[in-house]
């Protein structure tokens, strides 16, 4: 069912939802960013679409509703442990096609990559619904058109809003909650972007062999100072560690978590005899990409890098991935040139 509806209508139906779902969205929280007297946006629980942020690109993106930050997995005494219970209320999650695109490579990691499902994730993954929120334009550092992640048609709302009208591609009718109020019934399609402000060469083939000593990554290793916010505001980028907590009351009890870690940090290679494979930061930057532009799409046909342009957005000392991107597209036609 496709509709418009005013804004206050759009809120009766979210009031309603909100009985079932907890509702997640762009949210501004004031004088918590990076630096001081800056706000943060990121995802949070919504009760009105005046608490949505629509105009500015989301700081963090909406992968913190699915995979937690810090997810406690089970609690652990000497003798038996007990796995953390799932009981909360359904999601329902307002983002845009870059997301989405982003939701289906963590799905890919987390359910599709070996034998076995990951069960933390699945059991809430398994209750988490979307709303595709339409982009009329695109924003800063944006690069989903080179990405191929402009569109999704795989939500369950679709949304685009213009002015004080709201309008609505509602494919799940599980979901309707605005069947009875003031509508009018419309034919739209949710926007994308077709065009971002600049194009990225990503390349069709990596020839790894050769890149993998590539003097191209020699800059990373003065410029990045390993903070991994590249990766913590990455929609698509799934590691973690885990850790064992155990409590001062009584230390043979405790729980484990499993908590975001990030490649580019220093300790995310070390092994047991202090050994690091990779100790440069130009070396981390080299896996971060590949990873990103190459080896997920050797095993799964498809990149992993949604452009969304967050990990530019957020780095502290300007690296831009897109940059590194067109890189190594520079030095693979080299290479071609070389060897004709
Ligand atoms: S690597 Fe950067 S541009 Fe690509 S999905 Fe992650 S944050 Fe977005
Ligand atoms: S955000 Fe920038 S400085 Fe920080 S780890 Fe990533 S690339 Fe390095």
């Amino acid at each position: 069912m496709k509709l418009k509806l005013k804004v206050d209508d759009f809120d009766s139906g979210l009031k309603r939802l909100k009985k079932d779902y907890r509702i997640f969205a762009p949210k501004r929280f004031e004088k918590m960013g990076t630096y001081s007297d800056t706000d943060v946006i990121r995802y949070g629980e919504i009760s009105s679409f005046e608490e949505m942020v629509l105009d500015e690109k989301s700081d963090f993106s909406p992968k913190e509703t699915m995979l937690p930050i810090n997810q406690v997995l089970f609690y652990f005494t000497e003798e038996e442990y007990r796995e953390t219970s799932e009981k909360k209320k359904p999601v329902l999650v307002f983002l845009r096609a870059c997301d989405l695109n982003g939701v289906k490579r963590v799905d890919q990691i987390y359910l599709n990559n070996g034998i076995e499902e990951d069960y933390y994730y699945n059991r809430v993954r398994n209750n988490v619904k979307f709303v595709l929120i339409g982009c009329p334009e695109t924003f800063r550092n944006c690069f989903c058109v080179s990405m191929d992640s402009n569109k999704a048609d795989n939500y369950d709302i679709g949304m685009n809003v213009r002015g004080k009208d709201i309008y609505l591609d509602i494919k799940d009718d599980g979901l309707n909650a605005w069947k009875d109020l003031d509508f009018e019934e419309v034919d739209f399609e949710v926007d994308y972007v077709k065009e971002n402000k600049f194009e990225v060469d990503v390349p069709e083939k990596v020839d790894f062999n050769y890149i993998k000593d590539h003097e191209m990554w020699d800059e990373y290793d003065s410029r990045c100072i390993a903070c991994g916010r590249c990766n913590f505001s990455c929609p698509t980028c799934t590691c973690f560690n885990m850790q064992d907590i155990f409590y001062r009351e009584n230390k043979n009890v405790g729980e484990r978590r499993r908590v975001w870690a990030s490649c580019q940090v220093e300790g995310y290679t070390s092994i047991a005899g202090g050994h690091s494979f990779r100790d440069k930061q130009g070396q981390r930057m080299r896996f971060k990409t590949m990873h990103k532009i190459h080896d997920f799409k050797e095993r799964f046909g498809y990149n992993m890098c949604t452009g969304c342009g967050r990990c530019d957005d957020q780095c502290p000392q300007y690296i831009s991935f897109s940059t590194s991107i067109d890189k190594v597209s520079k030095a693979m036609r080299e290479r071609e040139e070389e060897n004709v």
